[in-house]
């Protein structure tokens, strides 16, 4: 394989992944941040491997808590009035994707894209010797009926 030199741009889990994976085939890597190494998202998160979450976000049952979402005070949810003409088309794109069709669409892309993460988690797991830090304990995944995977 030809050898590259490559900048990636962001060391959160993303770009250190990418990062290190590039190396494992040989390339010369720079990673560049504007903050620490992983002090953005990948700092503060629950750090589960979460290959379960293959739904997504755009769905029904979303777009039926987006008024309650909208309007509570400590909601995660919340948009600056003077934001709104510049996120409607956005927005618009969500709706479209939170059809059952493409809600559907979009849950096997991602199923199929997960179905692989762990194994590719543990290859960079094992090259960057960091085994120790990894607790496998297992998790269940439930719903209370069938609707509530929509
Ligand atoms: C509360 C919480 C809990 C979560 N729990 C989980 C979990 O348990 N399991 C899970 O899988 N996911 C979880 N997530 C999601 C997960 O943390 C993110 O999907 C993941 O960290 C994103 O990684 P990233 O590398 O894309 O982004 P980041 O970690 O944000 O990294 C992006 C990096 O790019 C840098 N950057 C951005 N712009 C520039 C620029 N112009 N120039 C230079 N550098 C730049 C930033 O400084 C940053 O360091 C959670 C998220 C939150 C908020």
């Amino acid at each position: 394989m030809k050898k590259h030199e490559i900048v990636i741009v962001g060391s959160g889990i993303i770009g250190i992944c990418c990062a290190l994976k590039l190396q494992l085939q040989g390339h010369q890597v720079l990673l560049i941040d504007k903050n620490d190494p992983a002090s953005g998202c990948s700092m503060g998160n629950a750090g589960h491997f979460a290959t379960e979450q293959i739904f997504p976000m755009a769905s029904a049952s979303i777009i039926k808590q987006l008024p309650s979402l909208l309007i509570k005070p400590n909601s995660p949810l919340s948009i600056k009035p003077s934001y709104l003409p510049k996120i409607i088309p956005w927005m618009m794109r969500f709706l479209m994707a939170a059809r059952r069709e493409q809600f559907t669409k979009g849950t096997h892309a991602l199923k199929s894209l997960n179905d692989k993460a762990m194994q590719a988690y543990e290859d960079l797991i094992k090259a960057s010797a960091s085994e120790h830090l990894i607790k496998k304990a297992g998790y269940l995944l439930v719903f209370e009926g069938k609707k509530a995977q929509q």
